[in-house]
């Protein structure tokens, strides 16, 4: 299996790409940015996050994600994310990848970053793009109109209901097994949606949209 990076120049700094890890095999994760910095509402999960101990444990992955925020930080100070589909939308129409993944760590910084993601969905049909995010606040509604992009509200246990369930109707929700509200949300027998563990061979989050998930802890 080749792994590869990615980078890309942008007026605002650069930002950059990699291939699949061990778990999700020949994906290619979307830009990345800092764990637990570049979050919402990720006082739940901050404590259990995997993305945070790749963060500390690998300074080439600590610099790419610090570069990629600073990038994209400065690219939705200036509201100006065509500096980012531009390239990554050339990049993926000859890449031509059957999966991506968007922010394995971090999360959308704004409303205009979603539009941007949802935009390179829709230039690249072929490819099935997988998003998860906490950021309870933003607009989804518009997301059900491109077949090619699952997103799915992450909740932790003690994230409250509160927060997400204006989105239950809208969006499949992402939840930690033994949530006690899986019963509620997701019926009797909601093995079904338990991640198998390795999107080498599932694909399901990517190909299933509008289904919910329920993931181990790592
Ligand atoms: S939102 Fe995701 S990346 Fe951020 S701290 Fe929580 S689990 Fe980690
Ligand atoms: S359900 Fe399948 S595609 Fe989704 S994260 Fe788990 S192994 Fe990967």
């Amino acid at each position: 299996m080749s792994y590869f990076s990615y980078k890309f120049n942008t007026d605002y700094g650069m930002f950059n790409f990699r291939s699949g890890n061990t778990k999700l095999g020949e994906t290619i994760n979307g830009v990345n940015i800092r764990p637990g910095f570049d979050c919402k509402n990720c006082q739940y999960c901050f404590q259990d996050c995997y993305a945070r101990v790749s963060y500390a444990y690998y300074p080439e992955v600590k610099t790419n994600w610090n570069n990629n925020s600073q990038t994209l930080r400065a690219i939705d100070r200036a509201n100006n994310w065509e500096v980012l589909t531009e390239p990554v939308n050339k990049f993926l129409k000859r890449k031509k990848p059957l999966y991506l993944r968007y922010l394995v760590s971090g999360d959308l910084l704004s409303q205009q970053n979603l539009f941007a993601y949802m935009q390179i969905a829709l230039s690249n049909p072929k490819t099935n793009f997988l998003l998860f995010t906490k950021y309870y606040e933003l607009d989804f509604s518009l997301v059900k109109f491109i077949k090619n992009l699952n997103v799915l509200i992450s909740v932790f246990p003690l994230t409250p209901i509160e927060d997400f369930s204006h989105l239950v109707d809208r969006l499949p929700i992402a939840f930690i097994n033994g949530d006690k509200r899986i019963k509620y949300f997701i019926g009797n027998n909601p093995e079904k949606y338990v991640c198998g563990g390795s999107c080498i061979t599932c694909k399901k989050c990517y190909t299933e949209k509008g289904q919910p998930r329920i993931f181990n802890l790592h």
